[in-house]
């Protein structure tokens, strides 16, 4: 049964467009003072629960987000768990996707609700999508199956759809409906009603204590493959000593060039101790090692197919990961295996 009863919440700003307003002196925009939030939008003093505004100090623009402001976020939350009912995180839209997965990695056994939400104009411009992004998140954090949270767990509320956040993507940098979600469907829909889908959310096991998985390991890398790729290029990202592992993100089903070179880098990059995960440039499907002659050379390697996970999941699970003091054996099962909903099982 669905219930509806006050509830508290902690709405954390982090940085970003939403918390932006127009400096009336020289119209350039710069962070609002949250606690006069009720003033750009009045809408929030009819809200029936009860409403904590911090911001993280520093506050970055996204682009700018590092493992250690993930750190900080995942902290704030553990901290402040027992004392509200859900928490909002207003963050920048460019790095959402990737904060959500992290955070999803850094807060096992999650059964409160962890929303991000943002917007593409500032909370202080007459036309902003923040009004609605973050009354609508709030609404849906408070809402309560029986005693339990309706949507534990990190999740992205962006224009009307809430979405698992391990699982998104922004990609639109103008239209309000900026984030997609191709492989996994949609959590809740704010309409007239708010309309939620329990059997896409991954609820916890009941009683299982939350877990703070603190340290990431930044030692991760990205290679893009396309047609030309250079031996100049790949090689020295995959002699570099510091890194410890490389999403590739292939094309189609898991595919790369076969050139002799290329495998053989990859091939030496994983008996020296690197771990390759291989993820598609594809927004929607699955990496299938093996389907065509084109992967199964990756395969054989030892690269690890990563299914239907975002680039912004396998970034950041590999983060998580290598920042765990972890046997090699686990660190694999993990890596075949979802850990937060953020590969189909
Ligand atoms: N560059 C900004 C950020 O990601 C854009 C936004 O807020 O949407 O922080």
């Amino acid at each position: 049964m669905k219930t509806y009863t006050q509830q508290s919440l902690l709405i954390i700003y982090t940085g970003g467009t939403i918390g932006m307003v127009e400096d009336p002196a020289d119209k350039s925009l710069k962070p609002l003072d949250f606690s006069h939030i009720s003033k750009e939008i009045p809408e929030l003093l009819k809200i029936e629960h009860e409403l904590q505004w911090m911001s993280l100090d520093p506050i970055v623009d996204s682009s700018d987000i590092k493992p250690e402001n993930w750190e900080i976020m995942a902290e704030t939350v553990y901290k402040n768990y027992k004392k509200y009912d859900g928490f909002i995180i207003l963050h920048g839209t460019d790095t959402m996707a990737y904060s959500a997965s992290a955070l999803s990695f850094h807060l096992e056994n999650l059964a409160k609700p962890v929303i991000f939400t943002g917007s593409q104009l500032p909370i202080g411009l007459v036309r902003t999508d923040g009004r609605e992004n973050l009354i609508s998140a709030i609404e849906i954090a408070a809402v309560k199956n029986n005693n339990d949270s309706m949507v534990p767990g990190v999740s992205i509320y962006f224009e009307n759809k809430l979405f698992q956040g391990n699982r998104t993507t922004k990609y639109s940098a103008e239209n309000f409906n900026a984030f997609i979600s191709p492989n996994y469907p949609i959590l809740a829909e704010s309409g007239v009603y708010l309309k939620f889908f329990k059997e896409n959310i991954p609820y916890p096991r009941s009683g299982d204590k939350l877990i703070l998985h603190k340290k990431f390991n930044p030692h991760v890398g990205l290679l893009k493959v396309f047609p030309g790729i250079t031996r100049e290029f790949v090689e020295p990202i995959l002699t570099n000593k510091h890194l410890r592992a490389i999403v590739l993100e292939s094309f189609g089903a898991g595919n790369t060039t076969t050139e002799k070179w290329f495998i053989t880098l990859i091939s030496n990059y994983i008996k020296s101790g690197g771990v390759v995960l291989n993820v598609s440039q594809c927004l929607a499907g699955s990496v299938e090692q093996g389907r065509y002659e084109t992967s199964l050379e990756l395969e054989k390697a030892g690269v690890f197919g990563g299914s239907d996970i975002t680039t912004e999941a396998a970034v950041t699970k590999l983060m998580c990961l290598f920042g765990q003091n972890i046997s090699k054996k686990k660190l694999f099962k993990h890596l075949n295996n979802s850990i937060s909903g953020e590969i189909i099982s």
